[in-house]
């Protein structure tokens, strides 16, 4: 994997160290004249932000710097951002880091245009009028060219953006075609920077996606066989680019793979996400850490509809012992190599708010009709009050 890549599936991506070598030229071919940088605060003194400034700058490209946005982006960032956007008279946006500053730069994007378009374009809304991408309005939303600095959400191949109604803590999902990015750029070199704990907990995210994509009973083997190959890729890169940050065929593996999760998940998320969203909106604690814990409570307990699934999977892994118990004491051990918690009380998540927390686990679309299994209010409170003591064998549903 030390060359240069070119694929369309399902947007142009450049994949490769030295990759952002081809941003210039994409914001020339799309039409970009006066891009918007979208980028966490945190991202501002890091290496990622000097090399994208820097490449901008002498290919002289007009830029202005938006960061102004939470780690979890709510609709309040988005409203700031959309003001810097018609300031500046920007025409198109450039997304530089993790899941947060792909959200905020999709919402921009569609804010921008549509005032409406956050509401018009919430999950629920597009499930109802919206079923299929032939339906939707064609609005000629900025381009956006994303360049990921982690690898776990994926974000940067998805057509979705999840943002946060500050005030009730709960997170809303976007869905527009044109929310995908136009162009994407995976450079391995943007991410050797990420600390271990972080590259941790987005490869943790990331084969969340691909398990929960590949256990969704909805029929798309095309998903389905990109979910499998990419958990393979998982397997053998994420514990070498948690060891050694500088060894660029597991970052960029990583990359990949994490690419490729948004479009298995296209086939559907399940219950670990359905948990995650709400803990996370109501706790503040890393999306990917989050589905690291939770991940072997949801399978124990969808374990009858899917342990057919995971012994073939676990065939093409190659694990020793090639079924659903060695499958998952193969994530199990996975999660302990990376240093991340067995039980949410770890992390100072009690069970206060159990009976929320099922309730809005079931209201998650992540739990509609995707999750292996049907699973009531009561049985994500269950699951949940057994990944916060740390009781693995009695999450079953
Ligand atoms: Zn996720």
């Amino acid at each position: 994997m030390s060359s240069l890549h070119y694929w369309n599936y399902p947007t142009e991506i450049f994949c490769g160290p030295g990759a952002l070598d081809v941003l210039a030229e994409r914001c020339a071919l799309l039409g970009m004249t006066q891009p918007l940088l979208v980028t966490d605060p945190g991202m501002l003194d890091l290496e990622p932000m000097a090399l994208v400034t820097d490449h901008l700058r002498q290919a002289g490209i007009r830029f202005a710097v938006f960061s102004d946005i939470a780690s979890n982006p709510s609709l309040d960032d988005v409203a700031r951002g959309v003001a810097a956007f018609k300031a500046g008279q920007h025409d198109a946006l450039i997304a530089l880091g993790g899941g947060s500053a792909m959200d905020a730069a999709k919402g921009i994007s569609l804010a921008a245009v549509d005032a409406q378009g956050l509401d018009q374009y919430q999950w629920s809304n597009v499930i109802a009028h919206y079923p299929s991408l032939g339906h939707f309005a064609h609005l000629d939303l900025p381009r956006l060219i994303a360049l990921p600095t982690t690898a776990g959400t994926g974000s940067e191949l998805g057509r979705e953006a999840v943002l946060t109604l500050s005030e009730q803590n709960i997170k809303r999902v976007i869905s527009h075609p044109e929310l995908l990015p136009a162009s994407v750029i995976l450079d391995p070199f943007l991410t050797r920077g990420l600390p271990p704990a972080l590259t941790a907990a987005t490869g943790m995210d990331a084969l969340t996606h691909h398990i929960e994509a590949f256990c969704s009973p909805l029929y798309h083997p095309m998903s389905s066989g990109v979910a499998v190959e990419g958990i393979r890729l998982i397997q053998q890169h994420l514990c070498n680019a948690h060891h050694d940050g500088k060894d660029m065929v597991a970052r960029e593996g990583m990359l990949v793979a994490s690419a490729m999760a948004a479009v298995a998940f296209q086939k559907g998320l399940g219950g670990v996400h359905a948990l995650a969203h709400p803990l996370g909106a109501r706790y503040h604690k890393h999306h990917g850490l989050l589905n690291a814990i939770l991940l072997p409570y949801v399978l124990v307990a969808n374990r009858q509809a899917i342990s057919q699934d995971i012994a073939r999977l676990a065939r093409y892994l190659e694990l020793p012992q090639p079924d659903f118990e060695g499958f998952l004491d193969w994530v199990l051990h996975l999660r302990q190599r990376l240093g991340i918690a067995h039980s949410l009380g770890e992390i100072g998540i009690d069970t206060e708010a159990a009976q929320w927390v099922g309730e809005q686990a079931l209201a998650d679309i992540s739990s509609s009709d995707t999750n292996a299994c049907v699973l009531s209010a009561a049985d994500y409170s269950r699951i949940f009050r057994n990944a916060v003591h740390g009781v693995l064998h009695g999450a079953s549903a």
